[in-house]
């Protein structure tokens, strides 16, 4: 019987999974997942990520029990000699992956496919991962878009998303399965246990993605135009964790929420999918543009005179301690369950590059660290929009003002009093903006500024015409 070793990646499910459906339908399969961080350099996966991934490939691993096979797990530096010791064990005959569009990975999977293709061993790779072939979608000119609107309507008009597959119908062992390492022994799990929050918050796996699809198509998808933009509500899908580690493909869901729909596109669905056209947006510039993960992609500012030290401002800020609401809410919903509501990144984004003129690398690593959905792409682009340095980014001058977001997208003070607690009891009017409040109020809801609860770390204004100066300065610098 033909045996083809599967190499897992960021595809930890069996339905829509090209390369497992493939193998599926040659022969015997060997289902591999090797934890190589050092392949990834800078870009290996964060805290919280490792938390998900211990549980995603727990799940993979039972879905694949069911069928009489087990997930084979490998810790090492290296991909390669790994890969070359299973194939020599199993006397697996093809190698199977799903395409990966981290730039670590290029030169890697590369050099893996050669080596195997040259000893005369079938290397076979199918995209899933993303809707669009970055390649495929182009402006007239050829070149590779940097502006969003344009390269959504051009990949809705070039790209005929698939039908996604369907589980493999059956799935056989091969004689010889390789040995497996203990989960456990890649210490993915934090030593000093902090994820109670995610605990309560994730349900971890493919099958918990689709029930989350599901949730959100029977509940949210109708009114998602109108209150997706509410860190109060569950309006969202929450699917970006599942997303990232591929417990579900952008396939999937496409032809999930077009199916409940009937095929319509209601403002609901269209403001959906219009969102995960966004991540194709930013696997297109990163494809595109690799230097992006370190480096601006407008390059004029590399020069921008940002803060790269961590400050005790940057680091309260990590904390939830700025003394701004909206911000502190933010960051600890992100500390606390590893997640955070996207209206709440655009502002706390926001704050730390303009209001506190901190190097949006600084708050791209933090995010990196601790998001359970950090992302390569999806990540950096969020950075260099809200910091006005990247594609189709909001200019710098437009500068979140956290009072009015707060007021305007958590108006009942849901969401604030949820996160920041010692601010529960004041009342909704100075919720968002405590240092207004009389002594009295203040007094009368337990709060003491400075100590209950700090003074803001920035005035908001002074803060703001700080960052608009040196925007001006740092232009007039550059004018030839
Ligand atoms: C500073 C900053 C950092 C970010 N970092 C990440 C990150 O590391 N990983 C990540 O997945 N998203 C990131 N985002 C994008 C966005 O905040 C999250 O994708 C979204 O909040 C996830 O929640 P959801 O699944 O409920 O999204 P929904 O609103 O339900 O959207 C559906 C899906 O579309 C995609 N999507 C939605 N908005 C965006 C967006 N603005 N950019 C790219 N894809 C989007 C996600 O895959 C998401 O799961 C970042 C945004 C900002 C402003």
């Amino acid at each position: 019987m033909k045996t083809t070793v599967v190499w897992f990646h960021n595809d930890l499910r069996l339905s829509d999974n090209p390369a497992l459906y493939y193998a599926a339908q040659r022969g015997a399969v060997v289902p591999v997942y090797i934890y190589a961080p050092e392949e990834q350099g800078a870009r290996a996966p964060g805290e919280a990520r490792k938390w998900w991934l211990h549980h995603s490939l727990q799940a993979l691993d039972q879905s694949l029990q069911e069928w009489g096979l087990r997930l084979t797990i490998r810790r090492a530096s290296q991909s390669l000699p790994v890969l070359e010791q299973i194939l020599t064990e199993t006397g697996a005959d093809a190698l199977y992956w799903n395409t990966r569009y981290e730039p670590q990975r290029w030169a890697r999977d590369e050099q893996i496919r050669k080596t195997f293709q040259q000893r005369g061993i079938e290397v076979r790779e199918f995209p899933c991962y993303l809707l669009h072939d970055p390649n495929a979608v182009r402006t007239d000119a050829g070149q590779p878009y940097t502006v969003f609107t344009p390269f959504w309507k051009r990949m809705l008009q070039v790209v005929d998303v698939p039908e996604p597959l369907s589980d493999p119908e059956t799935l056989r062992a091969p004689e010889r399965l390789p040995a497996s390492e203990p989960l456990e022994s890649l210490q993915l799990l934090p030593k000093i246990d902090w994820a109670a929050g995610f605990r309560e918050t994730w349900q971890v796996g493919e099958a918990a993605a689709h029930r989350r699809l599901d949730w959100f198509l029977r509940h949210a998808v109708e009114e998602y135009h109108a209150l997706r933009d509410r860190p109060d509500l569950d309006a969202t899908s929450r699917l970006s964790p599942h997303l990232h580690h591929g417990e579900i493909t952008p396939r999937q869901i496409w032809h999930a929420t077009l199916r409940h729909s009937n095929g319509k596109w209601t403002k609901g669905v269209e403001h959906f999918l219009r969102e995960v056209g966004w991540r194709e947006f930013g696997y297109h510039i990163l494809y595109h543009h690799p230097y992006t993960q370190e480096r601006a992609l407008r390059s004029e500012f590399d020069t921008f005179p940002w803060t790269e030290v961590k400050t005790p401002a940057f680091k309260a800020w990590t904390k939830g301690r700025t003394g701004i609401p909206m911000v502190d809410a933010g960051m600890r919903q992100l500390w606390r369950i590893g997640w955070m509501h996207n209206r709440v990144r655009m502002i706390v984004a926001s704050w730390l590059t303009k209001n506190l003129l901190i190097h949006w690398r600084l708050g791209e690593a933090w995010f990196w660290d601790t998001l359970v959905d950090a992302d390569p792409a999806s990540n950096v682009l969020g950075w260099q929009w809200t910091s006005g340095c990247g594609a189709d980014a909001a200019p710098y001058f437009r500068i979140f003002n956290p009072v009015i977001q707060g007021r305007k997208f958590d108006p009942d003070g849901v969401y604030v009093r949820q996160w920041v607690p010692e601010l529960a009891n004041l009342p909704t009017e100075y919720l968002h903006a405590p240092w207004e409040a009389p002594e009295r109020v203040l007094k009368q809801a337990g709060v003491e500024l400075g100590k209950t609860y700090p003074f803001p770390q920035e005035p908001i204004d002074k803060s703001r015409d700080r960052a608009l100066e040196m925007l001006e300065q740092w232009t007039k610098q550059r004018a030839p």
